[in-house]
């Protein structure tokens, strides 16, 4: 897929003034630092589509991008910042999920896993939720460019191992670096192949 347009459509933390769920939607999350906001900017090649972090945990919005006037891109607040209050998570986990869990047009959530770090509870805990939920996702490993070839490969198998004592199955998998743009026509063809699914089926 080629990306010709990306636009902006609106912020906000209200499920309900989300654009209206006519057409296929992709959104993103991760703990906050995973490289999601980098993520979005080379997938869409546009380089500050996504405002990459300067305090962790700072964008706390739904941001909806319009993606070549067919499909939307959701970039989602990041979890796991430490230095936020026990209400101010409640208040985030609400509203995710108020979004995860209603919106009818959400084809696939991608969940970024860093893949420099061991399996994270907090990362698991997640994925286990969506799946007690039987929502749509893929994971993606980022940052793959910070690490060798077989410290890499033993940290996705450490991670795929932690989700199979939970899963029979594991999902969809991409394995991303936007430093040196890996992983773009993947996570792009597979958003192509799902858009065309999603429009023969509507
Ligand atoms: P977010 O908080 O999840 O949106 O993360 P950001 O996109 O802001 O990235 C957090 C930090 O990780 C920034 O310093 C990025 O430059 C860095 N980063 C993100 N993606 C990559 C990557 O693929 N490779 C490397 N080496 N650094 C990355």
């Amino acid at each position: 897929m080629i990306i010709k347009q990306a636009d902006f459509v609106i912020s906000n933390t209200n499920l309900d003034k989300c654009p209206k769920p006519i057409m296929p939607e992709y959104a993103f999350i991760g703990r906050s630092n995973v490289g999601k906001s980098s993520l979005i900017n080379m997938l869409t090649g546009r380089k500050k589509l996504a405002k990459i972090s300067v305090k962790p945990g700072k964008t706390r919005l739904i941001n909806h991008f319009l993606i070549n006037k067919d499909w939307y891109l959701v970039d989602l607040p990041g979890y796991g910042f430490a230095k936020v209050s026990k209400t101010s998570k409640e208040k985030w986990q609400k509203f995710i999920y108020k979004y995860i869990d209603n919106r009818e047009n959400l084809v696939c959530l991608f969940v970024l896993i860093d893949s420099r770090h061991e399996p994270q509870k907090i990362d698991l805990d997640f994925i286990e939720n969506l799946g007690e939920k039987q929502i749509p996702f893929a994971i993606v490993y980022t940052k793959s460019d910070k690490l060798a070839k077989i410290k890499l490969a033993n940290n996705i198998q450490t991670f795929k191992n932690a989700m199979l004592e939970k899963w029979e199955e594991l999902p969809k998998e991409f394995i991303t670096s936007s430093e040196k743009v890996v992983g773009r026509d993947d996570i792009l063809n597979y958003i192509d192949k799902l858009n065309k699914f999603y429009y023969k089926k509507k």
